[in-house]
């Protein structure tokens, strides 16, 4: 089937009188197919469409996020894009902040001035973040979100995919929860692909004929998620209304849906820094824009884009405007550097997954940026650079039984003579694996440091105190089980309030009021394994311990409260004796 060709596409009727056919050489004509132009009403799935006002109140919006938040959760993972990450954490909260409001007020809702969508316009090269902001948006949101390519799309629609189809996708991605979809995220790379060529005389049609494909959705539209042309839509269709006698539609309204589009857009430069020239003739104050030549990028306007080849409703759809820096060789060195970083954390669970442990040393970090710079794709050169630095390593070690590894600066710059020196000689061998040590012990301090800048306010906010013992604890996690700093935080937390709930179930059980210690909490977050069931399996032989001997205290000595300290955790008999005995020598 010629994919953009949407004629060539069978009608409802090619379709049934297809199935109609096979069923009837199969069959005969015993079996008969009911046509939709034989259909009654129609049944609009009254959960989804338009003007229903959302039943069920905040159930997608019961967060609370403020700008700052999330633009200080981007801070953890994106490196530099300052600018850009402050547009669009505040724009992006704005709008789901003002969609929780107009839920909570449905007269806001109903209003028709002031209800612009703040689409978003994000441009920067390669590489630089644009998708990856994007993601972590989405998923600190909790929203679904869906990404495609303005290149597949065509005119007439089908050519991969056209904006419906990503639509469609969307509701996929949210696991069919069409309520969820619809206050989601689309976005669209290669946007810049669709502007109109400028070196033809007259109207590029196809490309502003995608443009305009485009209007009503960004803006407010109705989708049918069951595609005209797909067979098995269709004949689900058919199902339905053979069981209910009802025809039904279901729709999603992208009137909440935000749509981020996003391009290189190569050239744009040279236009804005014609047009601010140009006025700069007349206009010598604004001489000083000459002189940031490079970095006209920031001075865009929505005129300079209508030279570019947009078309002006198209542009006017998109009021929020985002512009990202090419990254230097500092900026992917910084990349590397922080622990949440995709492509040392990739690499070390590639290693892990052969019971190798691996550690970078900065000036082998620094050369991998050096020489991904070279490659110009941004961050994605640090991918490849480092698949190709270590390849012959992930190769070579699973077969013998080295299980640490540094990356030093001498690897990197000679990965093949190294590996070969490492096999060949035992000392050369022993000295990379001490210097894996030495830079373990370094990458630890570093991440107590981070946890203790970062996120020590926001523990303590939660209930758990960040002691140093702690914090070396959840680097520890972190460096031996490959995780997000966030999200061993979060783990403790989870810990934390086990451990709390466990003090109620000891008071419960020994009648008087336990509280442990912070050294007896940290002691229980030492142990190992650590999870919820070992916590409670360490409560529950404390509570055993305990019972007696506090149960005693309280009848005898009316003892309300105890504070359990660290020894009490470590050898709880001994630890319950010795307060026994204390009290009862006094
Ligand atoms: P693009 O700008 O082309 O959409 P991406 O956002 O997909 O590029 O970047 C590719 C990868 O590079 C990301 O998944 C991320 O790991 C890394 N990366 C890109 N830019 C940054 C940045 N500014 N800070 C941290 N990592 C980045």
């Amino acid at each position: 089937m010629s994919a953009n060709n949407t004629t060539n596409l069978p009608s409802h009727r090619d379709i049934e009188k297809d199935i109609s056919d096979y069923l009837s050489k199969k069959y005969g004509d015993r079996v008969k197919i009911i046509g939709f132009h034989a259909q009654p009403e129609l049944e609009i799935d009254s959960t989804i469409t338009a003007d229903q006002p959302v039943k069920k109140k905040n159930t997608y919006f019961d967060f609370d996020i403020k700008p700052e938040e999330l633009c200080a959760y981007l801070d953890e993972y994106v490196i530099c894009q300052d600018e850009a990450k402050a547009i669009l954490s505040t724009k992006i909260c704005t709008h789901f902040n003002r969609i929780r409001n107009s839920i909570d007020n449905p007269l806001q809702a109903k209003r028709t001035v002031g209800q612009i969508k703040n689409n978003v316009l994000i441009i920067g090269p390669t590489g630089v973040g644009k998708t990856f902001l994007i993601k972590l948006i989405a998923k600190k949101l909790g929203v679904p979100f869906i990404k495609g390519d303005a290149t597949k799309f065509s005119e007439t629609g089908y050519v991969g995919g056209d904006v419906e189809d990503l639509v469609r996708d969307l509701v996929r991605e949210a696991g069919d929860d069409i309520e969820s979809a619809r206050y989601g995220i689309i976005y669209i790379d290669e946007i810049d692909k669709i502007a109109s060529a400028r070196n033809l005389i007259g109207a590029d049609v196809s490309r502003s004929g995608v443009q305009r494909a485009l209007l009503k959705p960004m803006e407010e539209t109705e989708i049918d998620l069951k595609v005209p042309h797909d067979p098995i839509s269709q004949i689900e269709a058919i199902e339905h209304y053979r069981t209910t006698g009802k025809r039904q539609r279901k729709l999603i309204n992208t009137k909440d849906i935000l749509f981020i589009m996003s391009g290189a857009f190569t050239e744009l430069d040279d236009i804005i820094k014609k047009r601010i020239q140009k006025q700069a003739i007349g206009f010598e104050g604004d001489i000083t824009s000459k002189k940031e030549s490079g970095r006209y990028l920031k001075h865009v306007k929505a005129e300079d884009l209508i030279s570019y080849g947009f078309e002006s409703e198209f542009i006017g759809r998109l009021p929020v405007l985002a512009c990202l820096d090419e990254l230097t060789v500092n900026d992917l060195y910084e990349i590397l550097l922080n622990p949440n970083n995709s492509v040392v954390v990739g690499k070390k669970l590639d290693f892990l997954a052969y019971s190798i442990k691996i550690q970078f040393s900065d000036e082998a970090l620094m050369e991998v940026a050096k020489k991904a710079a070279k490659e110009q794709t941004g961050a994605r050169g640090l991918v490849s650079i480092m698949e190709k630095t270590l390849l012959p390593f992930e190769k070579k070690l699973p077969s013998t039984d080295i299980k640490f590894l540094s990356i030093t600066l001498e690897l990197v710059k000679n990965p093949q003579q190294e590996l070969e020196r490492i096999l060949a000689d035992k000392e050369h061998l022993a000295f990379y694996e001490d210097q894996y040590h030495r830079l373990y012990q370094e990458e630890h301090d570093r991440i107590k440091d981070l946890i203790k800048q970062k996120r020590e306010k926001f523990l303590e906010e939660h209930g758990v105190l960040a002691t140093p013992d702690r914090m070396g604890i959840m680097a520890k996690q972190c460096q031996d089980e490959i995780l997000d700093i966030r999200d061993v935080c979060e783990k403790f937390m989870d810990y934390v309030s086990h451990i709390k709930e466990c003090e109620k179930n000891i008071s419960a059980k020994c009648g008087i009021h336990v509280t442990f210690s912070e050294e007896a909490i940290d002691r229980i977050l030492a142990r190992q394994p650590l999870n919820p069931e070992a916590i409670k399996s360490i409560c529950e032989t404390l509570a055993t311990a305990f019972e007696y001997g506090l149960g005693l205290l309280e009848k005898k000595k009316g003892l309300d409260h105890v504070v359990i300290p660290g020894v009490g955790i470590d050898r709880p008999e001994q630890y319950i004796n010795d307060l026994v005995r204390d009290f009862f020598r006094t």
